[in-house]
């Protein structure tokens, strides 16, 4: 257990995940395409709280923001992974009282296919990997609101798995979970980059892991297994429907999206979060990931999806590369504690004051603008810890929101998760 978490310690901090939703035969004897008249209590029990669908036609200006959420626990030694059972169920209280839904992930799916209406503002709540946690801690919060909840596991997590160490879930508990009305969906087998040619852990006979890199039939065999395998394995071990696919760190391209949308994948997760609107992507939801070194995530999401009168703010978005982004977009950097910067005077006049970057993996970041040059820059102080960081930056020009993102690489060796205290055990 502890050579898996210096193997893929920093794995779990970004996760993506892509939701695949689970029919439990007991209580959701429904075929996905449920008529859209049927209550959302038919889906998922727990779900008491969830309104009677009384409209024939859904509401196309909904909008959703889904949450993910690693381990709870009473200390915090991982910031980028863990929250406190206290952290957590204050912000299940909050989206009550900000009259924000929390719906299951199986109606946001219904919805988005036009077969079942769901409130103005919604929540789906996700945990990610399969923590025991999950099971004892978090899931007796959401029983006492009642929330519907999905879990995304990487299969080779599970206790008793390759990678599943004494914090891992069980089958047993999954199985519970399931009848209980709880959704499980896919997140691989083994929680690695997904992409061909990148770098990642393979068991070697015997039980050694070593690192490589898996290109042509070699990689078409292990990325099927990720991708499929895993789904297969969690249907066949727990007699589920999986349709939600969480990628690992969001690391995946066309091609893995393709082997998904073969498998039966409906929808697949990225961490990037963003409000879930009618027409967004569904190979390519972004969620929030909640962690306790960026509060502030979660209130930027609630303030996404705006108040109840309304959608949130447009956004208008801008291509990285008329910003002359550092570094550019899929560059791939040496140093975890780069130099971030953008010039945004393509965008026009900026407000004062309305610039505001955030980094994945620290959140917003006190980044420094020059309205003469247009150039807002950041120097990382805090060794990034994944190997792929994501920017956001976003101003307000002429009364309207503009938004850039991009994403580069952090070479091998070079982030602080591999070094000190591994960032994230996985269970
Ligand atoms: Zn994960």
């Amino acid at each position: 257990m502890m050579i898996r978490f210096a193997i893929v310690p920093l794995l779990l901090a970004l996760n993506f995940s892509m939701c695949k939703r689970n029919e439990t035969v007991s209580q959701n004897p429904q075929p996905a395409g449920a008529s859209p008249s049927a209550p959302a209590s038919t889906t998922t029990p727990v779900a008491a709280a969830s309104p009677k669908i009384t409209k024939p036609v859904v509401d196309q200006t909904a909008q959703v923001i889904i949450f993910c959420y690693h381990r709870l626990v009473g200390k915090v030694r991982y910031p980028g992974t863990e929250i406190t059972p206290a952290a957590f169920e204050a912000q299940m209280k909050e989206l009550k009282d900000r009259g924000i839904t929390v719906i299951p992930m199986q109606d946001l799916l219904a919805w988005k296919r036009g077969e079942k209406n769901i409130p103005p503002r919604c929540a789906v709540i996700s945990f990610d990997d399969g923590w025991k946690s999950q099971y004892e801690v978090a899931w007796p919060i959401m029983k006492k609101f009642e929330y519907p909840f999905t879990m995304f596991i990487y299969t080779e997590g599970v206790r008793g798995g390759s990678l599943g160490g004494g914090e891992a879930i069980t089958w047993e508990q999954l199985a519970e979970m399931r009848d209980n009305g709880v959704d499980i969906e896919a997140h691989t087998a083994t929680h690695q980059d997904l992409r061909e040619g990148h770098t990642i852990m393979v068991a070697n006979p015997g039980g050694k892991r070593s690192r490589t890199k898996l290109t042509g039939p070699q990689y078409e065999q292990w990325v099927q297994n990720e991708v499929v395998g895993s789904k297969q394995l969690l249907e066949q071990r727990l007699g589920i429907k999986v349709n939600c696919f969480a990628v690992p760190f969001g690391n995946y391209n066309e091609h893995v999206k393709e082997l998904a949308r073969n498998a039966g994948y409906e929808a697949m997760f990225t961490v990037y979060g963003q409000p879930i609107t009618f027409t967004s992507p569904l190979d390519s939801l972004g969620r929030y990931a909640i962690e306790a070194n960026k509060p502030k995530v979660f209130e930027d999401a609630l303030k996404m999806i705006g108040t109840s009168t309304g959608g949130a703010a447009a956004v208008a978005e801008v291509g990285a590369k008329d910003l002359a982004t550092q570094p550019t977009d899929g560059e791939t950097v040496r140093t975890a504690l780069p130099l971030i910067k953008a010039n945004l005077s393509a965008i026009g006049q900026i407000e004062p004051g309305s610039v505001q970057m955030r980094v994945s993996g620290l959140g917003v970041v006190p980044a420094s603008y020059d309205p003469k040059t247009g150039i807002v820059s950041y120097q990382v102080t805090q060794k990034l810890r994944e190997k792929s960081c994501s920017v956001f930056v976003s101003a307000k020009s002429a009364g309207k929101k503009v938004e850039a993102h991009w994403t580069f690489g952090i070479e091998e060796g070079a982030t602080g998760g591999t070094i000190s205290p591994p960032p994230t055990p996985k269970k």
